[in-house]
């Protein structure tokens, strides 16, 4: 590993200035405000942060330029995400690396990231072309009634530091082809991708002649997103991240009639049944549960396992956990990268301590391991590395229904499915969920009304890794918003609805007279 996280500083300015942003400014020891950037890699200062506009300012400009962006035909506002979709397309491999150093995903899982944000430029273009309302029949003759989606104003985006791009684009494409502006809080853990990102959206304007500040930066920590949640003129706050977090903002934003859209924690699950192919299972929850060092939203963190099968599944995944590769994401070996920092593997051991104190039993893995960096010439104290953990759980303790942002998986056994499924939604969250099972009964009862309470909830596929086609969130805790595919647009979006009298007479709805 030491050759391939050497010089992560210079490497980190070398990538910004490749994809046309400023590099970071040099470390000082009296540096005043300005803050760090830091490698989850190996936990060196990659440099300061230069400051950038107050939230004050950015929804300043941000207002101002929806006024005219929002009279642009929406295909005219798509060529914006076109020109983002082919800089991203040019840019993969060095904004992927970014990912890696900043936020720690493997090489693959980086550029799979930016992967998906040019997906969902592909999709935003073609929705440039395609927003649209209903006509719907009116009760009264001679009058014609529809539905129209115009603009709805700046959109605060808020972002968690586990995809630190990806949402953005999520949010900030479906706004952009909406007639929206957009003001961007990444988290205060990833402002490295984020001022990447930035100087590829302000040269996507440039290229698509768009001379409106339609996208913008705003870095900090709570109190720069607080600032947004509170500013009367954002329309919609677009917040991911903790469930604390959106206990915050949601009453916030209700309280000055603002809308949110809620990506918050999750806690998912997999059911593994009788007749699962377990050959197909253990791969589908070895990638969910360990995938992102089990920090993503839609990790599984619980198995659900019918008691037929469970000595058998837990054999193997503790002898698929025993070769996982574990290291330097930026190593194409590794499958297993860092933790994003100290306060992630203190809640990671409180949680096995706690499923210790429960009766669970480690069967592997929750050792911490040293990853590159340890000792490194600027003091680092090196990277966050343990080993993936599978712990078997007498029964679903309270230590289960919290999501803990590490690779835990908890097993707990089953005799019959109506009680799995009781299992499976009795935790606060709702995002996505899992069934393997290659009986169809129990597949579609899974998924019928009486099944998984999630936003998402797949057969034969573990709970993460979703496409941007489909909209995407979950339930309860969760915070119920849809982004991306589907029609997850209209959240961006305010509807009218419209009658037209195209005859001479005024008849009035509900048979309703008044006067001659
Ligand atoms: P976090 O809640 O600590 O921070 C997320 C963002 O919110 C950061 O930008 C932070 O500065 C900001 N923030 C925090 N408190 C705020 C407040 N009171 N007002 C305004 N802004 C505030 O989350 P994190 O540790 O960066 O990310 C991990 C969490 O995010 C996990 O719970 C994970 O499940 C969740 N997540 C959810 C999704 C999803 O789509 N459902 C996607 C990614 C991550």
């Amino acid at each position: 590993t030491a050759t391939t996280t050497a010089g992560l500083a210079d490497r980190t300015s070398e990538l910004l200035r490749s994809l046309g942003a400023e590099p970071l400014l040099p470390s000082a020891p009296n540096s005043g405000e300005a803050r760090a950037a830091r490698s989850p890699v190996t936990g060196e200062t990659l440099g300061l942060v230069p400051v950038t506009v107050t939230a004050e300012e950015a929804v300043t400009a941000a207002a101002s330029a929806f006024a005219e962006w929002s009279t642009v035909p929406a295909p005219v506002r798509g060529a914006v995400v076109r020109e983002l979709g082919e800089l991203l397309r040019e840019h993969k491999s060095a904004l992927g690396e970014l990912v890696s150093i900043e936020a720690g995903k493997i090489v693959s899982e980086g550029l799979g990231e930016v992967q998906e944000m040019i997906d969902i430029c592909d999709f935003g273009v073609g929705l440039s072309r395609q927003l649209h309302g209903s006509t719907i029949a009116t009760e009264r003759p001679g009058h014609r009634m529809m539905e129209q989606w115009h603009p709805l104003g700046v959109v605060a985006v808020i972002t968690a530091f586990n995809f630190p791009v990806a949402v953005w684009s999520w949010n900030t494409v479906l706004a952009l082809v909406a007639g929206d502006t957009v003001v961007w809080k990444p988290s205060e853990k990833t402002p490295v991708t984020a001022i990447a990102v930035q100087a590829l959206a302000d040269e996507a304007a440039r290229r698509a002649g768009v001379d409106l500040p339609v996208t913008q930066l705003v870095l900090g920590e709570r109190d720069a997103g607080e600032a947004l949640v509170d500013d009367l003129r954002v329309a919609l706050v677009s917040a991911t991240g903790s469930t604390r977090m959106g206990r915050e903002v949601a009453p916030r934003v209700a309280a000055r009639f603002g809308r949110v859209l809620l990506e918050l924690g999750g806690n998912n699950a997999a059911i593994v049944c009788p007749s699962a192919d377990l050959d197909l299972t253990v791969r589908g929850i070895v990638f969910s549960a360990v995938g992102t060092a089990g920090q993503r939203c839609t990790s599984l963190r619980r198995a659900i396992v019918h008691e037929s099968v469970a000595d058998d599944l837990v054999d193997r995944l503790a002898a698929a956990y025993a070769t996982l590769p574990i290291g330097s994401p930026l190593d194409p070996d590794t499958l297993v990268g860092p933790l994003i920092d100290e306060d992630a593997y203190t809640a990671f051991a409180a949680a096995l301590d706690e499923a210790r104190a429960d009766g669970g039993i480690v069967v592997t893995g929750g050792e911490r391991v040293d990853g590159p960096g340890v000792g490194s010439a600027d003091g680092a104290a090196g990277g966050v590395y343990v080993r993936p953990a599978v712990v078997r759980m007498p029964a679903q303790t309270a230590v289960m229904r919290r999501e803990t942002f590490g690779p835990i998986l908890y097993v707990v056994t089953y005799t019959d499915l109506g009680d799995a499924i009781a299992v499976h939604n009795d935790v606060p969250q709702g995002l996505s969920s899992s069934i393997f099972t290659t009986d169809l009964r129990e597949a579609e009862r899974f998924l019928s009304p009486s099944g998984s309470d999630c936003g998402i909830a797949n057969v034969n596929i573990g709970p993460s890794g979703a496409e941007i086609g489909g909209a995407f969130g979950g339930e309860k805790e969760t915070g119920g918003g849809r982004e991306s595919g589907s029609d997850a647009w209209k959240a961006y979006m305010r509807r009218t609805t419209n009658t037209v009298n195209y005859s001479s007479e005024l008849p009035l709805a509900q048979g309703v007279t008044f006067g001659s």
